[in-house]
This record gives structure tokens, C-alpha cells and sequence, in this order.
């Protein structure tokens, strides 16, 4: 058994929203008024029309595997019981690509393309963390 305490996510003021919106597990995503686009990471203005006029909305949730790695190598003491796993980009159906993992599933079974939807993981510390599991098609 680890006891070793895995890093925890450390908010800025521009990722405090998306973290707080975790923590009710609801994914959170900041959304242009001039323009509709979705964007991620957090930033103080839209990615593809530099306005600063945005809202923080919660998306579906619903993406699918944009690429992934199956770790096999320990590269902190924390995750060792949990090897090997995987670490994806997911592409979410709003558009935006985000940093996660595929969890339920042994690393054998990830494909590239396959529907994911988030779940949210106890992180410790009063953090959710946003993870992504296979789905069937069926929400
Ligand atoms: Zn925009």
C-alpha cells in the first residue's frame, strides 16, 4: 500500500472557475459571447477572437480519445499502484482538447476515437479531478 500523497491541482485566478465547477462535477469550460468559440486551458481572453467578453458554462462531458500513452514506468512514488495507466488527449464534442485519463478500463482496451465521458475523481485536499471513462454511445 502507497502512502505517498499524490500532487494536488494548485488553482490560478484564470482556473479557479474550472476547478470550482469540479468540485460539483460539472465540467467547466469558458465560452465567447462574440463568437461561440469554447476554448481550453483557462486564458483571459478567447483563443480565436481575442475578446475578453466570455462565460464559464458547463459542457457535456462527452468527448472521444484524441490520443493516448499507457505508462508503464513509475515517474512519481505516488502513482506506482496504479501502473500501468493511461493518459490521454480527449477531444471534447465542444471542441476543446484536454489533458486527462482513461480510468476502468485496463490500458489494453484504449483506442483512439472511442467515446469517453468525465468522471470525477477525489483528489484529496477538497479537489475533484475531471478523468474520462469508455462509454457505449449511451448517456
Ligand atoms: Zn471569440
Amino acid at each position: 500500500m502507497n502512502s505517498i500523497a499524490k500532487p494536488v491541482p494548485r488553482p490560478s485566478a484564470e482556473s479557479l472557475p474550472y476547478w470550482e465547477g469540479a468540485r460539483e462535477k460539472k465540467l467547466l469550460l469558458q465560452h465567447c459571447r462574440s463568437c461561440g468559440e469554447f476554448w481550453f486551458p483557462p486564458s483571459a481572453h478567447c483563443r480565436r477572437c481575442l475578446s475578453q467578453d466570455f462565460a464559464w458554462e458547463e459542457v457535456s462531458g462527452h468527448g472521444r480519445i484524441y490520443s493516448f500513452v499507457v505508462y508503464h514506468r513509475n515517474y512519481h512514488p505516488a502513482f506506482e499502484d496504479e501502473l500501468p495507466y493511461v493518459v490521454a488527449i480527449i477531444e471534447l464534442d465542444e471542441g476543446p482538447r484536454l489533458l486527462s485519463n482513461i480510468v476502468g478500463v485496463p490500458s489494453q482496451d484504449v483506442r483512439c476515437d472511442l467515446p469517453v465521458r468525465a468522471v470525477f475523481e477525489d483528489g484529496g485536499h477538497g479537489m475533484m479531478i475531471p478523468k474520462f471513462e469508455i462509454c457505449n454511445g449511451q448517456w
